[in-house]
């Protein structure tokens, strides 16, 4: 944006954004503007059906409104302060400083089918699981539905002007990966994930089974996500079949057991239709036994589910490694041998710290 973009306040909550609101409560912005209210499903097709930030380009809309709408409802949320790429420029990280002077960080991943973009719910995360490096500095704060939507956006603007290697192109995959604890942040992930899934003008249009929201087993949240009617993917991040190490790997696992959670996750299965996948970050000597692949498969047995296997990327100063290569093999051998269907991530992003718990927003 050029001519709309105010400094935004530096401290408190985000200022107000046009993606925080719905179709209504943006009609009645334009009108408390004392503009007409159908200002409001203009400037939102602008916006999210052509993703163009450039008022210069909003012909229906005369200059005074765009100054006015620019000014109370287009603050600029996101300033990317650094972008790295790497896989012949396929992976971009990005790292935005929010109005605050908090950071988070998106990934977007091309495949030759798709695009991929990994999202923050929160800066930094309060989750505290030892192996992963956004936990390691702590809660920052919650972002709003805006931050979240926004980080979608510059995604898809930059597929849409080609500027990823690869050609036009556009979003097709949402995951809650990034940074955070999605469920702990409910009300503005819901939001936003209502924002990606309804059509233009109130949102973006994307399909809700191309958003995947990954939690660490907030087992009130996930039922209550299974009532929302948003056929969103969950995945659960399980790591370990015994409460006993659980409670080590994911602190919360003290809170909500591993049947609790898996409980929850069969409920949302069974409301939505939707197979869950389960997160199992395999580290070194700690939690890639056959024996415990034999009894993740105990538990895993005759559910709508989908084992998702993540060698363990490294972290700073991490005493864990990834397994090794037989391990894992065998790993994947004893749940495929049960019945349990299992793929191994990819560890795209990996030298640009942009994989899986390695997103630390360090500004250096
Ligand atoms: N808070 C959410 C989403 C965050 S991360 C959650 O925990 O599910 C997405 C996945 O990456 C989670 O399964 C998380 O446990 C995993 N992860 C974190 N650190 C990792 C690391 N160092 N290597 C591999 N996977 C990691």
């Amino acid at each position: 944006m050029v001519d709309l973009v105010f400094e935004a306040p530096r401290r408190g909550k985000p200022p107000r954004h046009l993606m925080d609101l719905d179709r209504e409560q943006r009609r009645a912005a334009m009108t408390e503007l004392g503009l007409p209210a159908f200002r409001a499903d203009q400037v939102s097709n602008h916006w999210l059906a052509r993703l163009s930030d450039d008022p210069a380009e909003w012909s229906d809309i005369p200059a005074p409104a765009k100054e006015l709408i620019g000014s109370h409802l287009l603050p600029r949320l996101l300033d990317p302060i650094r972008a790295i790429d790497c896989d012949n420029g396929t992976t971009v990280k990005t790292l935005f400083k929010l109005h605050d002077g908090a950071l988070v960080e998106t990934v977007l991943m091309r495949y030759p089918d798709r695009a991929t973009m990994c999202i923050s719910s929160q800066a930094g995360c309060g989750m505290n699981c030892p192996f992963c490096a956004t936990g390691q500095a702590g809660l920052t704060r919650n972002l709003s539905t805006g931050e979240i939507v926004e980080q979608v956006i510059a995604g898809a603007r930059a597929l849409a002007r080609g500027e990823i290697q690869g050609g036009v192109g556009r979003v097709s995959n949402v995951v809650f990966m990034g940074m955070g604890e999605p469920l702990a942040n409910y009300n503005a992930v819901v939001r936003a994930i209502r924002r990606l899934v309804n059509e233009p003008p109130e949102g973006l249009g994307m399909s809700a089974r191309g958003i995947t929201v990954s939690t660490v087993g907030l087992v009130p949240q996930i039922r209550q996500l299974a009532q929302e009617k948003l056929p969103v993917t969950l995945a659960v991040s399980l790591h370990t079949p015994d409460d006993k190490l659980r409670d080590t790997l994911v602190p919360v696992n003290t809170r909500w057991k591993v049947s609790e959670v898996l409980d929850a996750a069969w409920e949302y299965a069974s409301v939505t239709g939707r197979r869950i996948s389960i997160e199992y970050a395999l580290i070194k000597d700690i939690n890639d036994q056959v024996w415990r692949a034999e009894m993740l498969a105990d538990l895993l047995r005759g559910q709508l589910v989908h084992v998702n296997l993540i060698p363990l990327n490294p972290t700073p100063g991490s005493k864990w490694t990834a397994s090794r290569r037989e391990d894992e093999q065998a790993f994947v051998r004893t749940l495929r041998d049960r019945g349990i269907a299992v793929t191994v991530r990819d560890t795209r992003g990996r030298d640009i710290d942009g994989a899986c718990g390695q997103l630390a927003a360090a500004p250096v």
